[in-house]
């Protein structure tokens, strides 16, 4: 039975409450005063439930397509304005005692694995330094033994004792597998930002044919967002991996999700991620149902209308011009400059991303390093991010969804990331880039919306340019 409030994974995801949505949906999307209903609930920004989410994933003519994605465009830019947050995965340890069958390291591919000493963090972390970046998301297989919490928080722990020149990561970011409320507890105490896990497939029975090993617990897996929030991690990562199942199914659970962890917790998901399949070493496609170009736009523009708070994350695997029109549309946060193996960082010098000279989780379609996606970032009129700010202020959960959705959030978003965008140039830039930006941080910073605000932006941003520091807002 469907109950947005209970803990149990097969009641907040009730297979029949989706199955009887897209049902509804497909006789409902005929009806076009509907659509043009939920469209226009949607102009409101004040999000979509699942059931609407499930009509809008039946459109098909390309006027209706067209006239939901200039909502998503709009919202997108009214909310989030030019800004683009940007971070880079760091894969901690390639061991893992599962056996997913859409991924690399599962345990039954015969490949070296290792996991970094804490000498070779340290040469990860000058090497993403050196790249700019200050916002990590740590990557880990599941491996009890060989790759335990305590191992993880010795990570973290490391990482954000090295400091730099030009300063240093101000936010880790964690994606490791379900595991106890107690190492939730751990892991907050650890000073993490969002701890990020992907579903994979909501579809129970897609799950269970897809897993083996501890992971293969459907309910433990579906459940760790609600023992991470009793753990005291109020920013949780949710996300699908589009392609293993039926992607209308896998958007729909997604936004129940969503519902759950609002109506239980007060505070629904800090992010959603957008990871599609892409080929991975030793991986059989046949089974697969691959979402193509034109579906996966539409996923994305309707969960931008659907939850027009939560923040969207891209990753490496999207091709070059197809990451511009999911930008364009409701994405708010990508990685730039990744490596996707155990150590890659050190070993490349952080001049381009990388899969490593050792078998990747999955492989890239983004190549380019960190300066070349900023250029192409400003080209188009979007501002790079680097902030980290709501999290060392303690606008986490409860505290950080009013300020977003009553829109006040804009007022830190968009000078901390000309802040941010301005250090960057200042230690990282080229004559090129540091042109380019500054151009448009001088454009841009006529549009932060609070006047004391905007002075308060302007006079960082000179304090920046003389040399100070990690100012923000
Ligand atoms: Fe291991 Fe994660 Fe890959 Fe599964 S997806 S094999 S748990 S690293
Ligand atoms: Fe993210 Fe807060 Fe910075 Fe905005 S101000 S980019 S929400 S950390």
């Amino acid at each position: 039975m469907y109950d947005v409030k209970s803990k149990d994974a097969n009641e907040f995801i009730d297979d029949a409450e989706v199955l009887a949505s897209l049902e509804a949906a497909k006789k409902l999307s005929a009806d076009k005063a509907e659509i043009d209903r939920i469209l226009a609930k949607a102009q409101k920004y004040h999000g979509l439930t699942h059931r609407e989410a499930a009509v809008l994933l039946e459109i098909q003519d390309e006027q209706t397509l067209n006239k939901m994605y200039e909502i998503a465009r709009e919202m997108k830019e009214t909310i989030y304005g030019k800004r683009i947050v940007l971070f880079a995965p760091l894969y901690l340890s390639s061991y893992c005692v599962n056996n997913c069958k859409y991924c690399g390291y599962k345990c039954q591919n015969d490949i070296a694995r290792r996991r970094l000493s804490q000498e070779e963090l340290r040469e990860e972390v000058r090497a993403l330094e050196a790249m700019g970046h200050k916002r990590l998301l740590l990557e880990a297989g599941e491996d009890d033994s060989n790759c335990p919490i305590e191992y993880i928080l010795e990570c973290i722990n490391t990482i954000y004792s090295e400091k730099f020149k030009n300063g240093a990561i101000r936010r880790v970011n964690v994606d490791i597998a379900a595991t106890t409320v107690e190492n939730y507890g751990k892991l907050k105490d650890a000073g993490i930002g969002t701890y990020i896990l992907f579903q994979e497939t909501y579809h129970k029975p897609t799950y269970l044919a897809m897993h083996s090993g501890p992971k293969r617990n459907y309910e433990w897996h579906t459940e760790a967002m609600d023992r991470a929030m009793q753990g005291g991690i109020d920013d949780v990562g949710i996300g699908a991996l589009y392609g293993l199942y039926d992607y209308r199914y896998e958007t729909v659970a997604l936004l129940m999700h969503a519902e759950h962890l609002e109506a239980a917790y007060g505070v629904g998901p800090h992010t959603i991620s957008f990871p599609r399949l892409l080929p991975a070493e030793g991986v059989d496609y046949g089974s697969f149902q691959l979402v193509n170009d034109r579906d996966f736009k539409k996923i994305v523009a309707i969960i931008r209308l659907a939850v027009p708070y939560t923040g969207m994350i891209l990753s490496t695997r999207e091709g070059i011009s197809f990451r511009r029109e999911l930008l364009d549309i409701g994405i708010s946060q990508m990685s730039a400059g990744s490596c996707v193996g155990v150590g890659g960082y050190a070993q490349k010098g952080g001049e381009q991303a990388c899969e490593t000279g050792e078998t990747p989780q999955f492989y890239l379609a983004d190549h380019r390093k960190p300066l070349d996606v900023l250029k192409w970032l400003v080209e188009d009129g979007y501002v790079p991010s680097y902030c980290t700010a709501c999290y060392r202020e303690g606008r986490t959960g409860d505290r950080f969804m009013p300020l977003a959705k009553s829109g006040q959030i804009g007022n830190f978003c968009s000078p901390n990331a000309l802040l941010t965008f301005e250090e960057y140039l200042s230690d990282y830039g080229d004559d090129e880039l540091r042109q380019m930006g500054r151009k448009l941080i001088d454009k841009e910073i006529a549009n932060v919306p609070d006047e004391k605000r905007r002075a308060a932006a302007t006079a960082y941003l000179a304090r920046i340019r003389s040399g100070e520091r990690d100012l923000r807002f």
